[in-house]
C-alpha cells in the first residue's frame, strides 16, 4: 500500500498536471475560439486594417508582447512595406517614412530567409555584427519574424518583439505566429481579393458609369437630334405651307418658342444697298413696333457686321459700349433694357439677309450657349427659307406690278381705242353725213341727182344682162311752180316742194327710188317692172295727188306734175340718155297742155339713130326766132344792153328754147353750124332793130379747138363793142382747158363775154375772178333764194364785191315784180330783165358763110 504521502504528492502532481492540463485546455479553447474569430475576421474583413487589430487583440491575451508589426511585399517596386505596426516603445503611430526599408532590416532577413526566426538580443547583436542584416529600430529582448506565405510565394512578414528580457517565447507562441501568419495570409489573401474584386467591381462601375454616361450624352445628343430633326421638318414645312412671309415669320416664332424663351422676339433685315434695316417681325413687351432705321452701331450690327451669333448680358454690354463697338440709343430707359439678349445672323448662299433676335427683361430668362448653338442652327435654315420666300415675294411683287401695269396699259389703251372707236364713230358719221350731203338734197332729204344717176347707171347695167328686168325713169316737173313762189314767198315754195316729195314717196314702192334733181324737177326710177302700164300707173298717181291745190295764209295755189316717161330699152347705152329722154317727154307734157303724163317717143329726140330717121325733125329745119328783153333799173330805166335769146318752133314739143333744142343736134357739127347760123342772125337783128349791145347766150361749143377759128372769124364782121357773148355757168364750170383758154383768148382779143345762169345750182365764186367778165347774168332761181336764206345773200355780197373790182354788170333774171325787185335792190342788185319782145321769126337757115367762102 502506497503511502497516503505518495498518494496525496500522486493525487497533486496529478491535480497539478490536471490544472495544466485545464489551464492548457482552457488556453486552447480560448485559443481556438480566437482563432475562429480570426477566421472569421480573415474570411469577412474587407479591409487589412480592420483584420491587423483582431490579430493584435489574441497576441495581446497570448503572447507576452504587444509589439507587433506586418510587413508585406510590394513586387511592383520589390520593397517591404509596413501594413501594420505596434510598438511598446515605437508606438502605433510610428511615422512611415519612405527611407524606413525593412528589407535591410532584420525582416528583410526573415523575408529573404523564407524561415521563421528568433533572436534574442544578444544573437540579434551577434547577427548584425556578422552583417546579416542592419540593426533598425529600438532592440528588443526577444524578437521572433514568422514569414507569410501565399500558397508557396512568400508575401510578408509578421513580426512580434518583446522588450521584456522575462518575457521571451515559447515554442507554442511560435506555432500560435506561425498559425495567424496562415490567417494573414488567407485574410490578406481574401481581402485582396476582396479588394481586387471590390476595386475591379469599382472599375467596372466606373466602366459601367462611363458607359452610362456616354450613353446618356449620346442619348442627349440624340434627343437634340431629334429635336433638330423635329425643327428642321418644321421648318421645312414654313417653305411650303405658308401663305405668305408674314406667316413665315409668325410660324418661326411659334418654332423658337419651343426652343427657348422667346417671348420677346424679332427678326430685322438688311438691305445691303440701302444699308438700312428693317423689321417685317416684332412681338416685345415694350416694344412691338420697330421702325426701320439706317445700319448703325446697335446689337443687331454687331450680330451683322461678325455674321455671328452674339449673346450679349448687361456686363457684356457695358464692355462693348466701352470699347465703342456698341452704341445705346440714349432713348431706351434703363428698365427697358434686355438683360439677356440672343441674336443670330440669318445667313444663306449670297451672304447675311438679317438676324433672329430673342430677349429678356428683368432676368426672366438668361440666354446661353446652348440656346445661342440651337438658334444659330435654326436660324441657317429659317435664312433659307426666309431667302426662298422673300424672292418668291418680290417676284410676286414683281409680277404683280407687271400685271399692274399690263392692267394700266390695258386701261389706256381700252381707253384710247375707246376714244379712237369713238373717233372712228363720229367719223364714221361725219362720212355718213358727208356721202348723205353730197348725194341728198337738202331741202327735201330726198336723194338727189348724183346718187340718183348712180342707182340708174346700176340698173342699166343690170337690165343689160337681164333685158326682162325692166325698169322706167319718170321726170316729173311740177306746173306753175314759180306763182307758188311768187305769190306766197319762197319759203312756202319751199315747204311745197318737201309737201310734194312727201307725197311723191307714197305713191312708189320700196324698191323705187324717187329722187330731186334740183328746182321743181323730181326724177323717180321704177325696177322690177313687167309691163309698161304700171309706169304710167303710177305717173297717173302722181298726177292725181297734185291736182290738189296747195293753200297757205288764206291763198290756195293749183299746182300740178308735168311727167316724162321713158322705159327700159335695149338701145340705151348710157343715163344721159335715159334722162334726156325723160325730159323730152316731160318737155312734151308741159307742152301738151301740162298735169299731165307723155311715154318717150323716138320722133321727140331728133339725135336717135332710129330707123324712122327720115321722120325726124332736123334741128337746121326749125324755123327760129329770137326773143328780146330789156335790161333796165329799178325804175324802168332802159339799159343799152338788150338779151337775145333763141327759140324754135318744135313740131312736137311747140316753141322751145334754144337751150332745150340744141339737145336735138344730129351731132355736134350740126349743133354748131347752127349756133354759127344763130349769132349771125342775132348780128342781122341788132343791125335791123338798131340795137346798141347784144347779150347773145351760146354754148361752150363754140370755145371747142375746131370751132373757135370760125367763131372769131364770124366775129371779126362785127364791131366788138355791140357783142357779148354769154355763156352757161355750169358749162364753163365743166369747160376743157381749151375752151377756158379759148375764152380769155375773146377777151384778149377786146370782146365782151358773160356769164348766164349764175348760181343756178351753186354760187362759183372762183369764176368770176378767173376771168374778167362783163356781165353776170344770176339765175332766178338765185335771185329768189338771196331774199329768204341769209347764206345766200351772203354770197350775193361775194358775188358784188368781186364783181364790183372787175366792173361788171350784174343782172338778176329773177321774179319781175316789182316787190322782189325793191328788195333785191336792197341787196345791192341794181339791174333786172324787164320787158320781152318776140322778133320776127325767120327760118331756113342761111348756108354757113365760112362754108360758102370754101
Ligand atoms: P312750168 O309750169 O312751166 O314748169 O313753170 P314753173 O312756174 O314751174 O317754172 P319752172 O319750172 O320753169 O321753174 C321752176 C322755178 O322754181 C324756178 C325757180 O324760181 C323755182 N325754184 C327752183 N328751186 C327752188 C327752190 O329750191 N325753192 C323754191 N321755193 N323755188 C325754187
Ligand atoms: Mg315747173
Amino acid at each position: 500500500m502506497e503511502d497516503s504521502a505518495t498518494k496525496l504528492d500522486k493525487l497533486a502532481h496529478r491535480n497539478a498536471r490536471l490544472k495544466a492540463l485545464l489551464q492548457k485546455y482552457k488556453q486552447t479553447h480560448h485559443l481556438q475560439s480566437a482563432l475562429i474569430q480570426l477566421s472569421e475576421q480573415a474570411s469577412t474583413v474587407a479591409e487589412l486594417t480592420l483584420l491587423y487589430p483582431a490579430i493584435h487583440n489574441i497576441l495581446q491575451d497570448y503572447i507576452p508582447s504587444k509589439s507587433f508589426y506586418v510587413v508585406l511585399h510590394n513586387p511592383i517596386n520589390n520593397t517591404l512595406e509596413l501594413s501594420y505596426f505596434a510598438d511598446e516603445k515605437d508606438g502605433i503611430s510610428v511615422p512611415l517614412r519612405q527611407e524606413h526599408n525593412f528589407s535591410h532590416g532584420v525582416t528583410g532577413y526573415v523575408f529573404q530567409q523564407g524561415k521563421t526566426t528568433y533572436f534574442s538580443r544578444e544573437q540579434m547583436k551577434t547577427a548584425t555584427e556578422q552583417g546579416l542584416f542592419k540593426a533598425l529600430g529600438t532592440p528588443a529582448e526577444h524578437w521572433i519574424g514568422v514569414p507569410v506565405y501565399r500558397e508557396k510565394t512568400i508575401i510578408g512578414v509578421l513580426v512580434a518583439q518583446s522588450y521584456n528580457k522575462a518575457k521571451g517565447y515559447s515554442e507554442q507562441q511560435i506555432e500560435l505566429l506561425e498559425v495567424m501568419s496562415l490567417y494573414l495570409a488567407t485574410a490578406i489573401e481574401r481581402v485582396k481579393k476582396r479588394e481586387l474584386l471590390e476595386s475591379e467591381v469599382k472599375i467596372r462601375t466606373r466602366a459601367l458609369t462611363q458607359s452610362n454616361e456616354a450613353l446618356n450624352v449620346e442619348i442627349e445628343q440624340r434627343k437634340k437630334a431629334l429635336e433638330r430633326q423635329h425643327i428642321l421638318f418644321k421648318i421645312s414645312e414654313l417653305a411650303t405651307q405658308s401663305k405668305n412671309l408674314d406667316d413665315v415669320y409668325v410660324k418661326v416664332h411659334e418654332i423658337i418658342k419651343t426652343i427657348t424663351y422667346a417671348d420677346n422676339l424679332y427678326i430685322a433685315l438688311y438691305d445691303r444697298e440701302s444699308n438700312w434695316l428693317s423689321f417685317p417681325y416684332c412681338i416685345d413687351e415694350f416694344n412691338d413696333n420697330a421702325i426701320p432705321r439706317p445700319f448703325a452701331k446697335g446689337y443687331s450690327e454687331l450680330v451683322l457686321s461678325t455674321e455671328q451669333s452674339q449673346i450679349i448680358d448687361i456686363k457684356r454690354a457695358e464692355k462693348l459700349i466701352k470699347q465703342g463697338v456698341i452704341e445705346r440709343p440714349v432713348k431706351v430707359a434703363a428698365n427697358r433694357r434686355a438683360t439677356s439678349w440672343l441674336g443670330a445672323p440669318l445667313k444663306t448662299s449670297q451672304g447675311v439677309i438679317g438676324l433672329i433676335v430673342c430677349q429678356a427683361y428683368n432676368d426672366q430668362h438668361i440666354f446661353n450657349q446652348d440656346d445661342c448653338e440651337l438658334i444659330t442652327f435654326v436660324s441657317h435654315q429659317i435664312a433659307n427659307v426666309l431667302q426662298t420666300h422673300i424672292a418668291n415675294q418680290e417676284l410676286k411683287q414683281s409680277h404683280q406690278e407687271l400685271a399692274y401695269r399690263i392692267n394700266e396699259k390695258t386701261k389706256e389703251l381700252s381707253q384710247a381705242n375707246m376714244h379712237l372707236q369713238m373717233q372712228i364713230e363720229e367719223r364714221k358719221k361725219i362720212e355718213q353725213q358727208l356721202y348723205h350731203d353730197a348725194h341728198h338734197d337738202s331741202l327735201t332729204g330726198l336723194p338727189n341727182r348724183s346718187l340718183f344717176l348712180t342707182q340708174l347707171e346700176k340698173t342699166l347695167q343690170h337690165y343689160q344682162r337681164y333685158p326682162e328686168q325692166q325698169f322706167a325713169v319718170l321726170f316729173i316737173d311740177l306746173d306753175k311752180f314759180k306763182d307758188i313762189n311768187d305769190q306766197l314767198g319762197h319759203q312756202a315754195g319751199d315747204q311745197f316742194l318737201i309737201n310734194v316729195s312727201e307725197s311723191f314717196s307714197h305713191c312708189i314702192r320700196e324698191h323705187d327710188l324717187l329722187a330731186r334733181l334740183g328746182g321743181d324737177e323730181f326724177v323717180i326710177l321704177l325696177t322690177h317692172l313687167t309691163e309698161h302700164q304700171q309706169a304710167e300707173d303710177v305717173a297717173k298717181r302722181l298726177i292725181e295727188i297734185m291736182k290738189k291745190p296747195f293753200c297757205m295764209k288764206g291763198i290756195c295755189i293749183q299746182s300740178g306734175a308735168s311727167i316724162g316717161i321713158t322705159h327700159s330699152k335695149i338701145s340705151y347705152r348710157n343715163t344721159d340718155e335715159i334722162i334726156r329722154d325723160a325730159d323730152a317727154a316731160m318737155y312734151y307734157a308741159k307742152n301738151a297742155g301740162r298735169s299731165r303724163f307723155e311715154c318717150f317717143h323716138p320722133l321727140l329726140n331728133a339725135s336717135s339713130n332710129h330707123a324712122d330717121a327720115e321722120n325726124m325733125h332736123h334741128l337746121d329745119n326749125l324755123p327760129m326766132y329770137f326773143r328780146s328783153s330789156e335790161i333796165i333799173t329799178l325804175n324802168e330805166q332802159k339799159q343799152s344792153e338788150t338779151l337775145l335769146e333763141a327759140f324754135g318752133e318744135h313740131p312736137v314739143l311747140g316753141s322751145t328754147s334754144f337751150e332745150v333744142l340744141k339737145k336735138f343736134a344730129s351731132d355736134r357739127v350740126q349743133h354748131f353750124e347752127v349756133e354759127l347760123q344763130l349769132i349771125t342772125q342775132a348780128f342781122q337783128q341788132l343791125r335791123s332793130h338798131h340795137l346798141s349791145k347784144v347779150l347773145f347766150p351760146c354754148s361752150s361749143l363754140v370755145l371747142e379747138r375746131i370751132n373757135f377759128q370760125a367763131l372769131c372769124t364770124l366775129l371779126t364782121t362785127h364791131s366788138t363793142q355791140h357783142v357779148c357773148l354769154l355763156f352757161n355757168e355750169q358749162e364753163i364750170r365743166y369747160a376743157s382747158a381749151v375752151q377756158i383758154q379759148n375764152l380769155k383768148n375773146l377777151v384778149d382779143m377786146g370782146y365782151s363775154i358773160g356769164l348766164n345762169e349764175f348760181a343756178k345750182d351753186r354760187c362759183e365764186l372762183n369764176l368770176l375772178t378767173e376771168f374778167k367778165f362783163d356781165y353776170l347774168l344770176l339765175s332766178s332761181t338765185f335771185s329768189k333764194r338771196v331774199l329768204q336764206q341769209e347764206n345766200y345773200n351772203l354770197q350775193l355780197q361775194g358775188v358784188l364785191a368781186i364783181t364790183k373790182i372787175q366792173q361788171s354788170k350784174v343782172i338778176a333774171k329773177g321774179p319781175s315784180i316789182l316787190n322782189y325787185r325793191t328788195l333785191l335792190e336792197k341787196h345791192g342788185l341794181s339791174l333786172f330783165i324787164g320787158k320781152q319782145h318776140t322778133l320776127k321769126p325767120f327760118s331756113n337757115f342761111q348756108p354757113n358763110p365760112l362754108k360758102q367762102q370754101q
